[in-house]
């Protein structure tokens, strides 16, 4: 079972849930009369940008992008796009949606390509905030929950590709990624 491999429920799918009705609340307000793209980061995404959009009552669009720069547990620094966006975004107000910002090192790369193609705006939104492992100058406009440093799985987020349909976060235990 994963239950077993998890050290710790940081965030249960009530409080996940809460928070992301506050989130999107602010999103509301921020791009009243607005119809924004929202794009997303594969894979981690998934679950908590599902649930985002659904407390959005506006029109909007949706593209995805996916990048890689995770191996195991430890980020590696280099940066590849693996998936493009759809669409143009020029002209567009665009909202980028993550599950974690890490170190910075993905969402950096993300930013100053997405800026480079000249969208009327660019916001981003994460779930999870580990300002501790930052190695890049970045913050998000909208943080679900701050996170001290430790590796965390569920509700999207993975271990090699594992545990990302628990529906809560939680701390994964040391040991299973020493074994
Ligand atoms: P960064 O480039 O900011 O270091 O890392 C961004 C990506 O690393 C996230 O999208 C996520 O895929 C992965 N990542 C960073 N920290 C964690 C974590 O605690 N748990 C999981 N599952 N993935 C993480």
């Amino acid at each position: 079972m994963m239950e077993q491999d998890i050290q710790e429920i940081l965030f249960s799918q009530e409080a996940l849930a809460r928070r992301v009705k506050e989130l999107a609340g602010e999103i509301r307000r921020d791009y009243a009369g607005k119809a924004p793209l929202v794009v997303g980061v594969l894979r981690g995404c998934f679950v908590f940008m599902a649930d985002l959009v659904r407390e959005l009552d506006f029109p909007l669009t949706l593209d995805f992008m996916a990048a890689s720069s995770y191996h195991g547990t430890e980020s590696s620094g280099k940066v590849n796009i693996q998936l493009d966006l759809h669409d143009d975004i020029a002209g567009r107000d665009v909202l980028l949606v993550e599950d974690i910002l890490d170190t910075g090192n993905t969402l950096s790369k993300l930013v100053a390509e997405l800026k480079s193609r000249n969208p009327a705006s660019l916001k981003l939104c994460v779930l999870l905030d580990k300002p501790e492992r930052r190695v890049r100058p970045l913050e998000a406009d909208y943080v679900g929950f701050t996170i001290p440093d430790a590796f965390v799985v569920g509700y999207g987020l993975d271990y090699e590709q594992q545990y990302r349909n628990l529906p809560y976060v939680g701390i994964l235990k040391p040991s299973v990624y020493q074994r």
